[in-house]
């Protein structure tokens, strides 16, 4: 379900957002079943912010990049929303949403008793209160240093056979508790996951994270 905007509105670049944090560029928000890493399977609210500067070749959401495309929402409007469905979780993805001041967000999202989820690649430092932080390093543009401590989840894409090593760099820099997953990108998925296979058996701290939402034919 997509979030009806009603409330007034303007498109914004990213440094037209507000650095207090009370309006968020909103590319779209829905209700669905988390469809990677250690939540599959749950269902959670999605609330998708534009604005992206890491730029990966094989993003499959291209259109979040440009944050003036995406209307400035009030807080409190896009926390209404999350509230009215059952699946008290949401996930903020973007995007990037780590570009911009998430503390508003989430601790509205928290009174309300909704447990706060975010995926990011880690390229700008944490803002806001977390219940669970995936971090998906990009090698377009790594993460913060000051990121790995908070990720309870480690997820790598998984491009090219190089990408193994790589993702080993990431899992020596989160904390041991980090539940760390594979996941094969999807474009290359029939390729790749032959040699994911064989890695998670051979390396078994990983698991095997796939993009299960695409073969349910869920957003
Ligand atoms: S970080 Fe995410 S939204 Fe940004 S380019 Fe990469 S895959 Fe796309």
């Amino acid at each position: 379900m997509t979030l009806d905007l009603t409330k007034a509105y303007h498109t914004a670049s990213i440094h037209s957002v507000p650095k207090d944090g009370s309006e968020l560029p909103l590319m779209e928000a829905f209700y669905t079943i988390q469809g990677e890493g250690a939540n599959t399977g749950t269902a959670a609210y999605f609330i998708r912010l534009g604005g992206c500067d890491v730029g990966c070749h094989w993003c499959d959401v291209k259109e979040s990049w440009d944050a003036e495309l995406h209307p400035l929402t009030e807080v409190a409007a896009i926390v209404e929303q999350a509230d009215a469905f059952p699946g008290k979780t949401v996930v903020i993805t973007g995007g990037e949403p780590l570009l911009y001041n998430l503390h508003p967000l989430t601790s509205q999202l928290q009174e309300r008793g909704i447990r706060t989820m975010i995926e990011t690649s880690g390229a700008y430092p944490v803002s806001g209160t977390w219940d669970w932080v995936c971090l998906s390093p990009k090698k377009f543009k790594a993460p913060d240093a000051s990121v790995y401590p908070f990720a309870d989840e480690l997820k790598v894409i998984i491009f090219n056979r190089s990408d193994f090593k790589w993702a080993e760099e990431h899992a020596a820099r989160v904390g041991e508790k980090c539940a760390l997953y594979l996941q094969p990108e999807w474009s290359k998925a029939h390729e790749i996951m032959p040699l994911l296979v064989e890695y998670v058996k051979l390396h078994p701290k990983w698991r095997v994270s796939l993009q299960a939402h695409k073969y349910m034919d869920i957003p």
